[in-house]
């Protein structure tokens, strides 16, 4: 179905699309979000079908104060209380068992919710107009690199969705870090901004992810579909590596010197920017017909381990 995709700068307007039923794409400091209201089930729907997103694939519920967390959460123990004290407004989800406020189709069928407050001021002002919690994956086709900016947000949803919220470009550029409190020892889940060492700092015994047992459900069901993924093939290299090119276009992105002969090449000065500037970079390279994409691993500490995971994925390898 071809829509009419209102583009605005006003938050009012956008909070109120999304109060009639309509799905609207809206900037957050990690990536562009597309949204829907818990509240609106025929949204919800929709939200999957613009999309392309398996119905077995949960959304991150979001609210727009650590007030919220009881609108839709059954259990919150101690150690989700310190780590939402500690980084609560930001770029963190934390997945607890659900209240019965949150359908099902949010939650692909779990009793637990993923649920994250913003930092964005404008992510925030949103989510304080709407007139429930907003459930919201990344606002792209399923597959493809994450929306870092309102123009990558165009390019994937134009004419699917019901509005975008015309915001800067994503701050950190990497979804959010997700810890599962819902049970037992906490786990991370995926990596991000939030970094495991950040995270021990105030909770010292979460582990990294657990490898579930095949007759289980998967702990974080989203992460089994390939994500993040350019057309060009996705090579991951080292610092400094000798590569063969071999005719083919490359780019390279990393922090070291690109290899020689890439016809577009980004370095980052820092594992910060590295973060910031990746999608955007695949999508690039996507729209110069870019055949290999040479990605510099960083060292698997601090931002470098979500880096790692993200190119990992978008490599095929986990
Ligand atoms: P996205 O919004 O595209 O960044 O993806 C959200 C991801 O959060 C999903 O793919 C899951 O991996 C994870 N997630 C969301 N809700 C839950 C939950 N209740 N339990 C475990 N993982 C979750
Ligand atoms: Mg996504």
């Amino acid at each position: 179905m071809i829509m009419q995709t209102t583009l605005t700068d006003s938050v009012e307007e956008a909070a109120a699309i999304l109060n009639s039923g309509g799905i609207v794409a809206f900037p957050t400091e990690t990536v562009y979000g597309l949204g829907a209201g818990i509240c609106h089930s025929e949204a919800l729907l929709q939200l999957f079908r613009a999309k392309g997103r398996p119905a077995d694939n949960p959304l991150i519920v979001h609210i727009s104060s650590v007030g919220q967390v009881a609108e839709v959460a059954s259990e919150v123990n101690l150690q989700a209380m310190m780590l939402i004290e500690r980084f609560f407004p930001g770029p963190l989800t934390l997945v607890l068992k659900k209240n019965s406020s949150v359908p099902y189709s949010v939650t692909a069928g779990l009793e637990t919710v993923g649920i994250r407050c913003p930092a964005n001021p404008v992510a925030r002002e949103f989510l304080r107009l709407a007139c429930c919690p907003v459930a919201a994956p990344s606002a792209n086709r399923s597959g493809l690199p994450s929306a870092t900016s309102w123009e990558a947000v165009m390019q994937d949803l134009d004419g699917k969705i019901d509005c975008l919220l015309r915001g800067t470009p994503s701050a950190i550029g990497l979804e959010s870090t997700i810890v599962d409190c819902s049970e037992g020892r906490p786990v991370l889940l995926r990596a991000g901004a939030i970094t495991l060492e950040q995270l021990r700092a105030v909770v010292p015994e979460i582990t990294t992810m657990r490898v579930t047992e095949p007759e289980k459900r998967p702990k974080c069901p989203g992460l089994k579909y390939p994500h993040y993924a350019p057309r060009a093939s996705i090579r991951l290299c080292t610092a400094g590596e000798q590569i063969d090119l071999k005719g083919s276009s490359a780019a390279s992105i990393g922090m070291s010197e690109p290899p020689e002969g890439v016809s577009l090449s980004r370095v980052c000065r820092t594992t910060e920017e590295y973060g910031r500037e990746l999608f955007g970079f695949f999508r690039l390279c996507d729209a110069r017909n870019i055949s290999v994409i040479y990605c510099e691993l960083p060292s698997n500490e601090g931002l470098g381990r979500a880096i790692r995971d993200r190119l990992m994925r978008a490599a095929g390898l986990s």
